[in-house]
């Protein structure tokens, strides 16, 4: 038996419905695993109790707070960690059960998960497939590679242990998709890295995200030795500091990591491999913002935590950013609030000279302000991947260009395949320059997505493969 939520009482009539995302944390930020970049783990220093987790009474204010703001329509309830499967399969039977009771008719609510995939066994995918979740499976490349920094609390590499959870989700025909960070172990490996996941797992969905890991001169010895430390040395990872550790992917290795992959991608796989980044690069050309990083504006992207506390955004969940909590207040209004506005537009009102001039501005947007440390003749602040990402940008426009041609003139983008191209790979006909096709919003509403999400969006063909997705 179940008890509703009593909503708070208010004599303000409430905000209208908006479409934003709240990343939760089931767990908190405990981890069964300790990769050695994942910052995140530092964050269980902001609460004093022991053992974080969101209780039955939050977790069912968490989703009916969040299917009340949301509008008619796909839904999506994000779950990550830490590690959310350690919260137990009985709490996300739990959360459908929930969402079930409270979701309107005319919503269609969709579940995702981010998981290291280590505790994934047949039980849980045949729930998780039942339930069509979305899931995001942590890989970053064949064992040698992921193993660098993946690894479990003896130290040890996960990659087998990925690699069983990939077979038994695939077995179940769970929609997977992978996450890829990008760091100094990989980032110079860029072929072998992509065809793993296209050959050797039959990935069609992939997301590679950097790795930045910002310190302070002070922390730096100590952040080398990873964010799980015990200890009162141990730092409360924050979003300062204009070092990063030795772990971190470089400005230059990430700009040819991801032209090298959209190279090989373009020439083979448009339609077939969706890479997160190639998608939004078409995406923004057209003025279509799905990516928060790559969107002029931000700020639609909350995490609430075990406990109900809502963070600015899963890269800022430290307490200069902690806007309220679940139990006072609805995500809608903390979303709406006059300080949460502040912070996604500046965004854009504190993009520095240099980016407001750049070229390839229109498909990069400045990048998240999280990686903005670089100081600036104009005294704003630069994002310390810039050279990757103007890299990698000039590199793809014409390709970019041309699928939008292809796109506006009612062809498939795939079509780039076809089209001829010299000895070195460049197009041979010409194309209009991208980022000239469709209009400059001013304002982020139409941007939701954040990096190091499932895919919310699953193409058609696999799902009509698979069944189809419930509908109602
Ligand atoms: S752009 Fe960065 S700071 Fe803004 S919502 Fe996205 S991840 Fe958070
Ligand atoms: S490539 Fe560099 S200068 Fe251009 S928008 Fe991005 S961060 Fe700014």
């Amino acid at each position: 038996m179940t008890t509703a939520i009593p909503r708070q009482q208010t004599a303000e009539p409430a905000a209208p419905r908006m479409h934003f995302s709240a990343l939760a944390k089931p767990a908190g930020a405990a981890c069964n695993l300790d990769c050695t970049y994942c910052f995140f783990l530092s964050k269980e220093l902001l609460y004093d109790e022991a053992g974080q987790r969101m209780s039955d009474h939050d977790l069912e204010r968490f989703i009916s707070d969040f299917l009340d703001s949301q509008p008619d329509g796909d839904v999506s309830i994000e779950w990550q960690g830490g590690e959310p499967t350690l919260r137990g399969l009985p709490f996300f039977k739990r959360a459908v059960e929930l969402s079930e009771k409270y979701r309107r008719p005319a919503q269609d609510v969709t579940h995702s998960i981010q998981t290291n995939g280590t505790l994934i066994t047949d039980e849980w995918a045949d729930f998780l497939a039942e339930n069509h979740f979305l899931v995001g499976l942590s890989i970053d490349g064949p064992a040698q590679y992921h193993d660098v920094y993946r690894v479990n609390k003896a130290g040890r590499g996960t990659q087998a242990q990925v690699l069983r959870a990939w077979e038994i989700l695939q077995r179940h025909h769970v929609d997977t998709n992978i996450l890829c960070t990008v760091h100094a172990g990989n980032a110079d490996h860029p072929h072998e890295v992509y065809r793993y996941f296209r050959d050797a797992l039959g990935a069609e969905f992939i997301q590679f995200i950097p790795i930045v890991e910002r310190v302070t001169p002070a922390q730096r010895d100590i952040a080398e030795a990873g964010w799980h430390g015990q200890g009162e040395e141990r730092p409360l990872y924050r979003q300062r500091g204009s070092d990063v550790t030795s772990r971190s992917v470089g400005p230059e290795q990430w700009g040819a990591f991801l032209s090298t992959i959209f190279d090989e991608w373009v020439k083979r796989d448009v339609g077939r491999v969706f890479v997160q980044l190639f998608d939004v690069t078409v995406g923004n050309a057209m003025g279509i913002y799905t990516l928060c990083t790559h969107s002029p504006t931000c700020g639609n992207a909350i995490a609430v935590l075990h406990n109900g506390d809502v963070y600015a955004c899963d890269h800022y969940v430290e307490p200069a950013y902690l806007r309220g909590n679940i139990a006072t207040e609805s995500m809608r209004d903390i979303v709406a609030s006059p300080e949460q506005r502040r912070f996604g537009m500046s965004k854009m009102t504190e993009l520095s000279a240099q980016c407001q001039a750049c070229d390839v501005r229109w498909a990069c947007q400045g990048g998240c302000p999280k990686d903005r440390f670089v100081k600036t003749l104009d005294g704003r602040e630069l994002n310390y991947l810039c050279e990757g990402y103007r890299t990698f940008f000039r590199h793809a426009q014409p390709d970019v260009a041309a699928m939008v041609s292809l796109v506006q003139s009612g062809r498939k983008a795939c079509g780039i395949m076809d089209m001829p191209r010299d000895e070195d790979g460049r197009l041979l006909q010409p194309v209009p320059t991208a980022g000239a096709q469709g209009p400059e919003p001013t304002m982020s509403e139409r941007s939701s997505g954040r990096p190091g999400k499932p895919k919310a969006k699953v193409k058609p063909k696999a799902r009509a493969k698979k069944g189809g997705r419930r509908r109602r």
